[in-house]
C-alpha cells in the first residue's frame, strides 16, 4: 500500500487549527502530525511562531470587516524570506528556505511559508472585485477556555466583534464569555455559506437551545450573583 501523503502545509489550515490550541503542547503536536517528530523549539521560537498567525488572523478580520490591510508590514516581513523551488520535508514545493537543519529553522520556514501563501490569497482576494467572500463560520462550541501563553489566546477585542455577529452571543450577553465560543474556522466562499460543517451546525442547534433554556439562565443569573456576593465577578 502506498504511503498516505503528509498533511498539507495550508495557512488557512493552520489558521483554522490555530483557533484550538489552548496549550503550546497543541501546537507542538500539530508541528508532529506534520513532521512525524516531535520539536525541541524554544517558547521564543513558538511565541515568534505565534505572533505570524495572529498577524495573518488580524488580516483576515480586516478583510472581512472592510477595513484597510496591513500591506507596509506585510511587505516588510515578505521582504526577509527567500524562496525555494525544491522538494522539502513538511513544506510544499514552493516554500521559504529554512536557514539550518534544526526545528527551530523548519518551525520559521513554516512561518514564512504560511505567511507568503497569505499574501499571495491577498493578492487574488484584493483583484477579485468581491466576488467571492471570506467567511467564518456561525457555530458555537461550548469549552471553559485558558491558555498556557498569551500568544496563544485570540485577541479578546477581535473575538468581540467576531461575536456580535451571532444574535444569540448578544442577547445573552457572552460577548466576552470564556467557555462559550464562536467557531474559529474561516471559508471563501462566493454563496453564504454560515457553517463549516454538519457537525458543527448540529452542534450548535444544541448549544442554542440550551443557551435558550430558562433554566439554563437562572442557572447562569444564580451563579453570577454568587460570584458577584462573593467578589469574583
Ligand atoms: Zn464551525
Amino acid at each position: 500500500m502506498p504511503a498516505a501523503a503528509p498533511p498539507k502545509l495550508d495557512w488557512m489550515d493552520v489558521l483554522n487549527e490555530q483557533f484550538e490550541w489552548n496549550t503550546t503542547d497543541d501546537l507542538k503536536s500539530w508541528f508532529t502530525k506534520l513532521t512525524g517528530k516531535q520539536p525541541d523549539v524554544s517558547k521564543s521560537s513558538i511565541n515568534e511562531f505565534q505572533k505570524c498567525l495572529n498577524f495573518i488572523r488580524d488580516q483576515v478580520s480586516a478583510l472581512h470587516f472592510d477595513e484597510p490591510v496591513d500591506l507596509k508590514t506585510l511587505d516588510k516581513k515578505l521582504s526577509g524570506i527567500e524562496l525555494s523551488m525544491a522538494k522539502a520535508t513538511a513544506l510544499p514545493t514552493l516554500h521559504a528556505k529554512a536557514n539550518g537543519t534544526s526545528d527551530a529553522d523548519l518551525l520559521k520556514a513554516m512561518e514564512e511559508t504560511i505567511l507568503v501563501q497569505f499574501a499571495s490569497f491577498l493578492s487574488d482576494f484584493l483583484a477579485d472585485d468581491n466576488e467571492s467572500s471570506l467567511n467564518r463560520c456561525e457555530g458555537l462550541f461550548k469549552e471553559q477556555r485558558s491558555f498556557d501563553s498569551e500568544s496563544l489566546a485570540p485577541p479578546m477585542e477581535t473575538e468581540k466583534r467576531w461575536r456580535k455577529e451571532i444574535p444569540i452571543l448578544i442577547e445573552c450577553k457572552l460577548l466576552s464569555s470564556t467557555d462559550i465560543h464562536r467557531c474559529g474556522d474561516f471559508f471563501i466562499g462566493k454563496a453564504k455559506a454560515r457553517f463549516c460543517s454538519e457537525a458543527c451546525r448540529f452542534r450548535t442547534f444544541q448549544l442554542n437551545k440550551q443557551l435558550t433554556d430558562p433554566d439554563y439562565l437562572a442557572d447562569k443569573q444564580r451563579r453570577y450573583r454568587q460570584n458577584q456576593q462573593s467578589g469574583k465577578a
